[in-house]
């Protein structure tokens, strides 16, 4: 019995092939099924999930197929009118004790020092001591964004002001689905000064020119990435394992 690389939200054991699980259709949290029954209902905070029941080697498929079809809307975008495309928001980013530059995201925490400590020391650390941040090696976000005002939409939603204010609240009280551990609060650093800016990369070829020349070497060359309209994203990381979710889902590992 392999592992599926995931770990059951209510009982922090691991989920083999063999098992049945049922996976929240909401924020695609793994249980066993007899987890998910003596709980009742799903293990993240506040989700009102339903489940889906599968044998544990039907995971990852569902949760990647759930993914993609979230991210099939919008075509044309509500606020300019303009072509949607599909893609990836990437950066490069630097390692943060040297080394080659490779792609991937980087997060910073917005709680320095552990939760609970309540001392007046730990208090003043917290204001003083910099937010940790790490550098996720190879990790994109899947989404969308509008090839003339480059707004960001993620799972049909808007990158905007009000995605922030819903999604930056409660952000730390997930846990980590490979090794158990509580998850830390804060953002995905669109612009990480030194450690690069984040992109967005077309799946295909964006058509910005109905000429030969324009598409094939413009379009596809030169006007496939663009630099998007979008702030920091929040998101929760394991400290341990720097698995990384945005408003409940993962964020993508390439490699
Ligand atoms: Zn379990
Ligand atoms: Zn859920
Ligand atoms: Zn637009
Ligand atoms: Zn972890």
């Amino acid at each position: 019995m392999a592992s599926v690389g995931r770990v059951c939200l209510y009982c922090s054991q691991v989920v083999t092939t063999e098992d049945v699980v049922k996976v929240c259709g909401r924020c695609l949290a793994v249980h066993h099924e007899e987890c998910w029954d003596r709980n009742g209902r799903c293990s993240t905070f506040r989700c009102v999930g339903v489940p889906q029941t599968m044998r544990g080697d039907a995971v990852l498929p569902y949760i990647q197929a759930t993914m993609e079809r979230d991210n099939e809307q919008p075509g044309i975008c509500p606020l300019c009118g303009s072509r949607v495309y599909a893609g990836v928001l990437q950066g490069s980013a630097l390692p943060p004790r040297g080394g080659a530059a490779q792609r991937g995201l980087v997060f910073q925490a917005s709680t320095p020092a552990p939760k609970g400590s309540r001392s007046l020391a730990a208090r003043v650390l917290r204001r003083i001591r910099p937010a940790p941040k790490w550098v996720l090696a190879a990790a994109a976000i899947r989404a969308r964004s509008c090839g003339h005002c480059r707004r960001v939409f993620l799972w049909g939603m808007p990158l905007d002001a009000s995605f922030i204010e819903q999604w930056g609240q409660d952000i730390a009280q997930g846990f980590c689905p490979h090794c158990g551990e509580q998850l830390s609060g804060g953002r995905l650093l669109v612009d990480a000064g030194a450690l690069g800016r984040a992109r967005f990369e077309c799946d295909g070829i964006p058509t910005f020119h109905k000429d030969w020349f324009g598409h094939h070497v413009v379009d596809r060359f030169f006007l496939r990435r663009w630099p998007v309209k979008a702030g920091a994203i929040p998101a929760a990381s394991c400290p341990s394992c720097h698995y990384t979710e945005v408003a409940g889902r993962p964020v993508y590992r390439l490699q």
